[in-house]
């Protein structure tokens, strides 16, 4: 992909990178944190914006937040703008286009909401949307309404209204064994306030498992610190789940992030949005899924990008998670392969195609080269032998 040349960037300017930063501040996140990028002259240090990305910026500004931390921005190619870190990152003018059939909410999460922060659309668990804030604010956000929207957002009341109201819906609700804080993202919060939700979470007698949905690791990974690990393992079993969309995310940084997880404990699994341009390749997904495994993350869903307002340019077909998935069973280990799901109002629809069909003489298998056999049902029995057989069940 030959670079396309900026017309604003000063091209005698030269580029900052990770290396032209102290260590000390480099492995500080409020270093990243209140260095956050927020104007194209700030992220002109980083890479050469093109002038469709400084149109997006400008027109975008006003409607959908953006933000990206140094470390964020010092993974991206800064020649090219079709660099798979840059496009989940920086602005484009397809989040500002009409597409058909978009919605601010298609997973319904506003039709689940009990209160201000509890959204309850599974028998046993339930989301807690507890900030707006994250580091970067993902161009492909599902709740890109209550995450990026400047206007719109989940929250009625003030996001810092106390947790009285949802920590009370949980406990009445004994059936809720597992809650998973989410938003926005969860570690925005500084340890002390986190703690207290999570010993609140605790406090509850049916509350079994408590999950995160956080993409720091992925974003500004200098977050996991020792101290956040060690504070979340007094309140064990806790879960972390990320996002890594990309293989170039996976770098010594978040290795430790993650290593530092896993040692006090904390199972890390992986959420990957399918995004068009950005990974939708099977080589790209085959080598993520298997560095993820070398940095002991577990694959858990590949999502189908949702049909969210600002977000459709990303979408691509059923057909292309169909294929991603065809390229990873079989190819790689079982546990590497993520299950592939449509979140819908519904809930998460298992969207990967069943490698066997019924067939008179019994299941038409077939393994992931294409080759295929039939097994009778003699061999393996499909339905439940019926009592008029009188076979006793065999
Ligand atoms: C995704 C989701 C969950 C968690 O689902 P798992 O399949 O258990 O990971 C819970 N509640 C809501 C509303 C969700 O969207
Ligand atoms: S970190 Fe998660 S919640 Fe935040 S913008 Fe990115 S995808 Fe959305």
């Amino acid at each position: 992909m030959p670079p396309i040349p900026s017309e604003t960037h000063p091209a005698a300017l030269p580029l900052t990178t990770a290396a032209d930063v102290p260590e000390d501040q480099w492995n500080d996140w409020r270093w990243h944190m209140r260095k956050r990028i927020n104007t194209v002259e700030k992220a002109q240090k980083w890479i050469r914006t093109t002038p469709a990305e400084e149109k997006a910026i400008a027109e975008s500004a006003g409607k959908y937040r953006w933000s990206l931390t140094p470390y964020y921005a010092s993974l991206m190619d800064p020649d090219d703008p079709l660099c798979p870190v840059r496009q989940q990152a920086v602005p484009s003018l397809g989040e500002l286009m009409e597409y058909h059939g978009t919605d601010v909410d298609p997973v319904g999460d506003m039709f689940y909401r009990k209160t201000n922060r509890v959204v309850h659309k599974y028998p046993d668990r339930v989301i807690m949307l507890i900030t707006e804030a994250c580091p970067v604010y993902c161009r492909h956000c599902t709740r890109k309404f209550h995450t990026t929207d400047v206007d719109g957002t989940y929250f009625e009341k003030n996001e810092g209204e106390d947790f009285t109201a949802d920590l009370q819906y949980i406990a009445d609700h004994p059936e809720i064994r597992d809650v998973l804080l989410t938003g926005g993202d969860p570690l925005s919060y500084m340890d002390g306030k986190l703690e207290e939700i999570i010993s609140g979470l605790r406090a509850i007698p049916s509350v079994e498992i408590i999950r995160i949905g956080s993409r720091f690791p992925v974003l500004l990974p200098q977050r996991i610190t020792t101290e956040l690990c060690e504070m979340l393992a007094r309140y064990h079993p806790v879960w972390l789940n990320t996002h890594f969309n990309h293989p170039k995310e996976i770098t010594p940084e978040s290795e430790q992030a993650i290593d530092r997880l896993l040692r006090h404990g904390i199972p890390v699994g992986n959420q990957t949005v399918l995004l068009r341009g950005v990974n939708d390749e099977v080589d790209t997904m085959r080598k993520l899924m298997t560095e993820l495994l070398r940095i002991r993350v577990r694959p858990y869903y590949l999502y189908h990008c949702d049909n969210v307002t600002g977000v459709a340019h990303f979408m691509t077909s059923v057909e292309k998670g169909w294929e991603i998935m065809e390229g990873l069973q079989g190819h790689i280990t079982g546990f590497g392969v993520p299950q592939y799901v449509l979140t819908t109002r519904l809930g998460k629809i298992p969207m990967a195609q069943p490698s066997y069909k019924q067939v008179p003489e019994g299941l038409l298998l077939r393994n992931y080269k294409g080759q295929e056999m039939v097994v009778s049902q003699d061999v393996y029995p499909v339905t439940e032998p019926s009592a008029d057989h009188g076979d006793g069940g065999r």
